[in-house]
């Protein structure tokens, strides 16, 4: 089945079958919510807000926790609990995924909802942020159970979600056909509404490019840098790329068809590399039968922790968080890291590759085309109009060209940057709204 994330999953390689849950935070000094509000008060102190608005922009709208305990299919009780952080509406309904994993909590849910917030105002969506999820190994359960646990959970938040007020999409572990539950149990509750969800199946209102938006995304931010930098384009550069999901993989298929060499690609399972480039279009339907990239015919094995200090031009980490850190930032050799990941550099390590002049695409920036077509699903659910693939590429690549030209101009300016360029651009327009709107 396809899926379309606004903050994981699979699809293109892996089509989701509620394998073992794969990427999560790795355990860091920060919690998630402290990296997003450390990068928030550095950018807040250059555009010198005081310490009130400071603290009411961080501060989240709506925190709730759930019970969604079900019955097994054995007849025995399952208990689990369900999380939604909505953290800022200033700017619209509040937009964010939904993960099923062990890992999901407040803290963490509270960090990936603030980083929807900002990342929604960077490619200037009319949206405000959220995030949640339920802590569950989704392998554990059956698809009548999962299914059952989804209802459960809408049941549990339907009242505090809706299409003006918090519109979840899929994330880690859920995939298009949880949303087609969501939309079905949500509508059964207040009347037919597509749009409560995105990321759902093209065959019930998803839209067409959304299973590849975020990867087609993480490629045009990349060829907006190279343009702006002088440094000419994708064909001929070196990549390695971690992760080999839905991002992974279609960034690795659009990088290619552009010309590009990834060299090396890892996944959970390992990596390959190939010194004159791998074949993506043949690693692909290698990683798809055999659900990993490692064996693929021709190509050397290589770790996950060689493959992030790789000699290459571009350094894409794709899959995990925090796994560019303190320890190995000083040895990552590409003089470029685009993050399609969220959060894959600790703050400490930022430092260490800005210190060593490495450029940074920041994540809320390189990642946010799946929540781009998210929107554009959204619209057209609302419009009850259908649009072609070629016009929600065209729309993507206008809103990726349009947020980097922003962030440039206020690197420039501000003398930062990137990501905190991206940061004083997103908190600029939450705290205008919030002003205009009236506390
Ligand atoms: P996915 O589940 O489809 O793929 C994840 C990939 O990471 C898989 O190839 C998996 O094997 C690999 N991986 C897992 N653990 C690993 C490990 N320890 N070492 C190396 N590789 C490992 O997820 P995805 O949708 O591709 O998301 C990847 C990242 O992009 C996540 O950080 C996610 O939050 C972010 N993101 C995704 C989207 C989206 O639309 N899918 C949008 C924004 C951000």
């Amino acid at each position: 089945m396809a899926t379309a994330t606004e903050g994981g999953s699979s699809g293109h390689v892996a089509d989701i079958s509620w394998q073992s849950p794969t990427v999560a935070y790795n355990r860091r000094s920060m919690s998630g919510f402290e990296e997003v509000n450390h990068y928030f008060r550095k950018a807040a102190r250059i555009m010198d807000l005081s310490p009130r608005v400071e603290r009411m922009l961080v501060t989240p709208f709506r925190e709730v926790k759930v019970d969604v305990s079900i019955t097994l299919d054995s007849g025995e009780l399952g208990t689990f609990i369900g999380y939604r952080v909505q953290h800022d509406r200033s700017r619209g309904p509040m937009k964010g995924g939904l993960r099923y994993h062990p890992t999901v909590d407040m803290d963490e849910a509270l960090g990936l909802a603030s980083l929807m917030t900002w990342k929604t105002a960077v490619v200037n969506l009319p949206y405000g942020g959220a995030k949640g999820g339920i802590s569950v190994d989704p392998a554990t359960l059956t698809p009548r159970e999962l299914e059952r646990l989804t209802r459960r959970f809408v049941q549990q938040i339907h009242d505090i979600i809706g299409p003006q007020t918090d519109i979840p999409a899929p994330d880690l572990n859920t995939n298009a056909q949880v949303m087609a539950w969501i939309m079905d149990e949500y509508s059964r509750m207040h009347g037919f509404s597509p749009a409560v969800v995105t990321g759902k199946p093209v065959d019930l209102f998803g839209s067409r490019g959304r299973e590849e938006a975020t990867g087609r995304g993480v490629v045009f931010a990349l060829e907006e840098y190279l343009k702006d930098a002088g440094q000419g384009e994708v064909r001929g550069k070196r990549f390695a790329v971690q992760g080999f999901g839905n991002v992974g993989s279609w960034a690795c298929r659009f990088l290619h068809e552009r010309g590009g060499r990834v060299v090396a690609v890892a996944d959970a399972g390992g990596g390959v590399q190939a010194p004159d480039g791998l074949d993506i279009p043949k690693l692909i339907e290698h990683a798809r039968t055999g659900r990993r990239v490692a064996g693929f015919p021709g190509a050397d094995a290589i770790t996950n922790e060689a493959l992030l200090v790789l000699d290459v031009d571009v350094l894409i980490p794709a899959a995990l968080g925090g796994v560019i850190t303190e320890s190995n930032a000083r040895d990552v050799r590409a003089r470029l890291v685009v993050e399609a990941a969220n959060a894959p550099t600790t703050p400490r390590a930022d430092e260490i590759l800005a210190e060593r002049g490495v450029t940074v695409l920041p994540d809320i920036f390189v990642n946010a085309g799946g929540v781009t077509v998210s929107y554009f699903e959204w619209a057209q659910n609302i419009q009850q109009f259908t649009w072609e693939a070629e016009r929600v590429e065209a729309e993507l690549q206008r809103h990726m060209r349009e947020a980097y030209a922003t962030l440039a101009r206020v690197a420039r300016e501000r003398k930062v940057d990137l990501r905190t360029a991206a940061f004083i651009v997103a908190i600029g327009r939450v705290g205008r709204a919030t002003v205009l709107r009236g506390v």
